[in-house]
């Protein structure tokens, strides 16, 4: 049994995420979805709201699941038993990032395989920050993120400090 890890902030989970999520679910016998609490960024969501909205958005495939974790990413994939780190490429924005994550992550947990998805091309633009971004000016992103994402989006940035769920 294969189990991986798929870990970020999801500030709020997109359809880029999903896409790579649902990719590994084809490949790995489990997916899990890690929502890392605190990550050195200005977050819109907070942990559990993170966590919600991406469990919502997976909730009808069988092999994908959503933990929230906090501390490092390597401790939490010994935790669940996973074997492989599922992260994420987009062609300009992440390589030298996530080649620094796989060299850190092989040296503190070298039995811990990284596998990188390539964007799909229709996401390769798509970031969390970007589309937080279009929000707040009010502009249309339903195309990019699941309908439960989109209103939890537009009335976050109305209220930033009310909660959600
Ligand atoms: P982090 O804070 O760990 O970078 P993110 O939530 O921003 O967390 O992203 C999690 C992973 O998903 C990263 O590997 C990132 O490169 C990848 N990712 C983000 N947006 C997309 C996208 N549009 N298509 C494919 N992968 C993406």
């Amino acid at each position: 049994m294969t189990i991986a890890i798929y870990p970020g902030s999801f500030d709020p989970i997109t359809n880029g995420h999903l896409d790579v999520a649902l990719r590994a679910a084809r490949i790995f016998d489990q997916v899990i979805i890690g929502v890392y609490d605190t990550p050195e960024k200005m977050l819109l969501f907070s942990p559990q709201e993170r966590a919600t909205l991406a469990s919502a958005a997976v909730k009808e495939v069988s092999n994908i699941e959503v933990q929230l974790y906090s501390g490092l990413t390597i401790d939490f994939a010994r935790k669940v038993g996973a074997q492989v780190m599922v992260r994420g490429l987009r062609a300009s924005a992440d390589f030298e990032f996530e080649f620094d994550l796989a060299m850190m992550t092989h040296n503190l947990s070298p039995e811990l395989e990284m596998v990188c998805f390539m964007a799909s091309p229709q996401y390769q633009f798509l970031s969390s920050s970007l589309l937080k971004e279009v929000a707040r000016l009010g502009g249309n992103i339903t195309d990019w993120v699941t309908p439960n994402v989109a209103l939890a989006l537009v009335n976050k940035v109305k209220s930033p400090s009310e909660k959600i769920f």
